[in-house]
């Protein structure tokens, strides 16, 4: 009996040990997740064929005047200035196929929760099949963070799509998860927040549920300048709303003007002294989309190539090596990637993917 009690306490202290010295650098850290935005359009910009299909783009000049230009660096820094113009230079981006760098999801079905499931707990679960799933049964990182003294508390998640409660199992992990259209609750919240918690009702519900990324965004932010969280997650919703509409040039927006919430974020991070050269930013998503103009509406077991994604990171431990032109990675590395960021060994019960050393500077 004393024995299988020192074997509990034994493996319950390798599930999530501390290094007692930091490793590295990084001290908060802030995921943000793109849903199903496509490697095609992070590395190539907006495609002109897309472009000029009338049923993709209403205003097909507007647009073309807007994001194309013949030149690709020239094109895909007019869509995404932040990414080509600061992590391509400061930081690592993953997954440009044409140039040899390969990620994948390494779940079979290649949509929402099972993508959420395997970048945050580092298990591609095959039991975790449906958007409809409930509860998650496996621990995310956060989850195992939220139990040390360092974190706990210290963790909060703004989402857009409000599976997010049962993907990081609120219930029993006790992170806060404002997710879809869900006010901020407690004690003296900034007049920001009051304003963010009103106007979420008084916008278009153009998605079923799902809260506009605009909304998220400010949300997120607000918390992060008012209440100074060490670990922040924001996921954005609307690049896979927009895709599934056939709305291209709506998607391309969206990827627009969330790269400048990555800016924003950036630029105060590098201006607050808790977080300057202490914080890691890592951007990802949780499934891509097919290739042509039809498929890329879809994802899904059935949509061929939409297992492929991509992610992005900026820090002060990313050696500053831009666009990674080989190598195959897999969305199931990250959360022990981001542990060992923060000084953490993740083990969990389930087999977790392993640490991708180039981000770490190994
Ligand atoms: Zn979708």
């Amino acid at each position: 009996m004393k024995h299988s009690i020192l074997s509990a306490i034994l493996l319950l202290a390798t599930i999530c040990s501390f290094a007692a010295e930091p490793k590295h650098k990084t001290q908060n850290f802030i995921l943000i997740t793109l849903d199903g935005l496509r490697w095609q359009e992070l590395f190539n910009g907006a495609d002109l064929a897309f472009i000029q299909n009338k049923k993709l783009v209403e205003d097909s000049a507007g647009c073309v005047k807007k994001y194309w230009n013949a030149d690709l660096d020239t094109r895909r820094k007019k869509l995404l200035p932040f990414v080509w113009g600061t992590i391509a230079k400061q930081g690592q981006l993953y997954g440009n196929r044409n140039e040899g760098s390969l990620v994948n999801v390494k779940n079979p079905y290649w949509f929402s929760y099972p993508g959420y499931n395997e970048n945050l707990t580092g298990y591609a679960d095959p039991k975790v099949n449906s958007n409809e799933f409930g509860p998650n049964p496996n621990v995310s990182l956060f989850e195992e963070l939220n139990k040390t003294p360092e974190y706990k508390g210290r963790i909060a998640a703004f989402a857009s799509w409000d599976a997010f409660n049962d993907i990081l199992n609120e219930k029993r992990s006790g992170l806060l998860v404002n997710s879809g259209y869900e006010k901020l609750e407690g004690q003296g919240l900034s007049d920001n927040m009051q304003m963010l918690n009103s106007i979420q009702y008084q916008l278009p519900d153009i998605f079923h549920g799902v809260r506009l990324d605009g909304v998220t965004f400010n949300m997120g932010f607000e918390y992060l300048k008012t209440k100074k969280p060490r670990v922040l997650f924001l996921s954005f919703d609307e690049t896979d709303d927009f895709a599934h509409g056939g709305r291209y040039e709506d998607y391309l927006n969206s990827a627009h003007y969330s790269d400048d919430f990555l800016r924003i974020l950036w630029n105060w991070i590098q201006s607050t002294p808790e977080y300057k050269d202490k914080t890691t930013i890592f951007i990802t998503c949780d499934h891509g989309r097919g290739n042509d103009q039809e498929m890329w509406k879809h994802h899904g077991s059935e949509t061929p190539n939409s297992s492929q994604t991509w992610f992005a990171v900026i820090g002060p431990d990313t050696p500053p090596l831009g666009e990674i032109k080989e190598g195959q990675y897999y969305n199931n590395q990250f959360a022990k990637t981001w542990a060992d960021l923060l000084g953490f060994n993740f083990v969990t019960p389930n087999p977790v993917g392993e640490t991708i050393t180039k981000v770490i500077g190994k």
